[in-house]
């Protein structure tokens, strides 16, 4: 916001002294010659009331009425002789034809030879006002400058508000309410982001909406079908007069089969959480430390692998709302990647965050290589088949559990663990 002002605040000061430093002198350079007629008719009449004293009279005379006239006068008056006097060649025409002249070379003056004499006649050049020019001048950029705060303020207050509101209504749609929309009042001067915010939420929503409809029905249609050559392969096994070879090969498509059941029956888990808005109601408060440390043991794998729990929060009881079913799924799938791959230790830590609490599960496996991290949470996404061989999975796992966090209003991420393999976290909030 300090930004946003700023930089109002120094347009609008910008503009002005544009305005006041470059279009008046502008406009005074176009409009010269309307401006000149403009002043000889105002001072015309004062030149030919002075020259009337003057002009009949000798030197000594005229430098003595000059004397007295001067009293009356609130600017300076001169006579000057025409050899002497300073003149642009473009005026001299001007000057002996008897025409009022004006030159602001060194203050303003105004300037008409005298009769049909050699001299001419002066007036100004400090006229009186000239310091009051200056301090009304500064008074006047002072007040510009104090003035201008409130404007930019005001500007920034209000582009800030609307920006607010997009960004509020963007990282909702990221958390997972394709509903988020934005609302700017009609003539604020975002109205058209905002819109086309909207209108872009909107397609997203249908198109993820479609997305997920063409899963679950592919996945359904595909389902029945599986069934039935899944029983049809039961059957002709149990056919006892099967020759060996044969056994093999139904005992291949059995597995095969099956494989492709587990990947339905994964894509529609995930189908099911992707953009679920309905958190509310299942919520429950419950204790996350007994909750996690239950959730760990239960997932306590029968190898050499060594499954620890550890709380590292001030209290032995941290009791907050969350979705204990599918909150329960997430935390699993964490666990069960960290036994996968662990080298011999997985380890689950419940320590503070700064708002709210975060939980590692960390591993000393061969970890995550950071040009992986980025996409490692996006479905179907698994990194070398090498390592994916007997997982038998179809990475959807950890989009899951990026669904179902997301959700609870948190996040995930993963690095590198001090076991040595990979570290995922998930910050949660309490509430
Ligand atoms: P899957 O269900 O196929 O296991 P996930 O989404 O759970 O898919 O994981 C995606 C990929 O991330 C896996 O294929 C695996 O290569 C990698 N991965 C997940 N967890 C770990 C871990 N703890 N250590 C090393 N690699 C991991």
């Amino acid at each position: 916001m300090k930004k946003i002002f700023i930089t109002i605040y120094l347009i609008l000061l910008l503009s002005l002294f544009f305005v006041a430093y470059g279009l008046f002198p502008m406009t005074n350079e176009l409009f010269e010659t309307q401006t000149l007629a403009y002043t000889r008719q105002i001072a015309k009449g004062t030149f030919s009331l002075v020259s009337d004293r003057l002009v009949y009279l000798d030197d000594a005379g005229r430098q003595q009425a000059l004397s007295e006239l001067q009293t009356r006068f609130g600017y300076p008056l001169g006579l000057v002789p025409m050899a002497s006097f300073p003149v642009d060649p473009e005026d001299r025409e001007g000057l002996m034809n008897g025409l009022i002249m004006d030159e602001d070379d060194e203050g303003y003056i105004l300037f008409q030879r005298l009769g049909r004499t050699d001299m001419v006649l002066t007036m100004g050049g400090p006229f009186p006002g000239s310091t009051f020019f200056f301090y009304g001048r500064l008074f006047l950029w002072g007040g510009c400058i104090l003035f201008m705060v409130f404007p930019a303020l005001a500007w920034t207050l209000i582009l800030n508000r609307d920006m607010k509101r997009i960004e509020q209504a963007g990282s909702r749609f990221v958390a997972g309410n394709l509903d988020a929309r934005v609302q700017v009042p009609r003539f604020s001067s975002l109205a058209q982001i905002a819109s086309v915010f909207n209108t872009m939420a909107e397609r997203s929503k249908q198109l993820l909406a479609s997305q997920k409809d063409l899963t679950n029905s592919v996945s359904h249609e595909i389902r029945t079908p599986l069934s039935r050559i899944q029983f049809s392969l039961e059957m002709v096994a149990a056919w006892d007069r099967l020759p060996d070879r044969e056994k093999k090969y139904i005992a291949r498509i059995g597995r095969d089969a099956d494989e492709i059941e587990a990947l339905v029956d994964e894509m529609l888990t995930y189908a099911r959480f992707e953009g679920r808005q309905d958190l509310g109601a299942r919520l429950q408060k419950n204790d996350l430390v007994s909750w996690l440390g239950a959730v760990a043991a239960a997932e306590r794998p029968a190898g050499q692998i060594d499954l620890e729990f550890r709380n590292r929060m001030e209290t032995c009881a941290v009791v907050t709302r969350f979705d204990p079913v599918h909150l329960g799924r997430a935390f699993q799938n964490l666990i069960r990647n960290g036994t996968r791959y662990a080298a011999s230790r997985v380890r689950v830590t419940l320590s503070p965050g700064r708002s709210g609490v975060l939980v590692h599960i960390d591993d000393d496996g061969p970890g995550i290589p950071d040009e992986h991290r980025c996409k490692i949470f996006d479905p179907f996404y698994r990194m070398d088949d090498s390592r994916n061989r007997d997982s038998g999975g179809y990475g959807l796992g950890l989009a899951i559990v990026k669904q179902i966090v997301v959700w609870h209003g948190g996040a995930v991420s993963v690095n590198d663990s001090p076991l040595g393999g990979a570290r995922f976290t998930v910050r949660l909030n309490l509430t």
